[in-house]
């Protein structure tokens, strides 16, 4: 039997995650919630780079690495491809596809904190929902800005930023209520694809705001690639998944 090691941190990786049985491993980085309804193995924590995640396969006799984590989560894809290619086991990833500008939308493309800042100048009331970036930079809020960060963690109101501690899915409703009490004038955003955290575009297209988009990192290659968590499923060898026994 292939013993499998799930990178995860994301919805998607928990729903794979809950399709493992006992022989495998999920592998969460410890910023988030761990779960501990699982079947299958959690270990937390980082490997010590692409060196110490080969040598963590090898010791573990891991037969292939499924990469689901976060689309901008590029350091441990790279380690992992690399890790893989030591070890000569295949890595697979679930590369969820990015969002596309539809009519109506008005996206503003930055390749860095310093490009977002600098398209973010017009604004007074941006939503930020691109994690915890934003919170390395409250004393660089100019003075004609006030910055909403939405993320994981809650931290301390400044005189020019608000954090609203949330963890989607978000809903329509919920964002267009958010939005309308907020007044925000623009929306800082990643690329994250997917359903969970969607509405807010929507909710932009409908109230005619700017969104600035944070590009993708560029990821390795991968021995097989998915873009929907049921592809992937289907494709795992049959006593991998659901069975008790494994
Ligand atoms: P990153 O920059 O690619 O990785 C930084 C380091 O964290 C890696 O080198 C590795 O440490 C460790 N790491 C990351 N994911 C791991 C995993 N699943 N298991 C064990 N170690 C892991 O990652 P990041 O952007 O900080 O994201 C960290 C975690 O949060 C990821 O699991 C990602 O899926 C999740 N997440 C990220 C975002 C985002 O926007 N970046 C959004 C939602 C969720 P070692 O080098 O020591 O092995």
């Amino acid at each position: 039997m292939m013993r499998m090691l799930l990178l995860g941190g994301t919805g998607d990786a928990l729903k794979i995650a809950r399709q493992l049985g006992p022989a495998h491993v999920y592998s969460l980085a410890g910023l988030g919630k761990v779960p501990d309804d699982l079947k299958c193995a959690v270990r937390v924590g980082g490997f010590g780079g692409g060196e110490g995640l080969a040598r963590y396969l090898a010791a573990e006799r891991i037969g292939v690495v499924i990469d689901a984590t976060h689309p901008y989560a590029a350091q441990i894809s790279a380690n992992a491809v690399a890790a893989c290619r030591v070890a000569k086991v295949p890595c697979w990833a679930l590369r969820r596809p990015a969002w596309q500008p539809q009519a109506g939308d008005d996206w503003r493309m930055a390749g860095d904190w310093n490009e977002l800042i600098a398209a973010l100048a017009p604004f007074r009331r941006p939503l930020f929902t691109l994690g915890r970036e934003p919170l390395a930079h409250l004393d660089e809020i100019p003075p004609h800005q006030f910055w909403t960060v939405r993320m994981l963690d809650s931290h301390p109101d400044t005189a020019r930023s608000r954090v609203l501690a949330a963890r989607g899915p978000f809903t329509l409703d919920g964002e267009r209520a958010l939005f309308a009490l907020q007044a925000f004038d623009v929306v800082v955003s990643k690329n994250s694809g997917g359903g969970a955290t969607e509405a807010k575009l929507e909710v932009a297209r409908e109230r005619g705001l700017p969104v600035i988009m944070l590009r993708r990192p560029v990821l390795p290659g991968v021995d097989r690639e998915f873009a929907t968590v049921a592809d992937l499923l289907d494709a795992l060898p049959g006593q991998a998944a659901a069975d008790p026994a494994n």
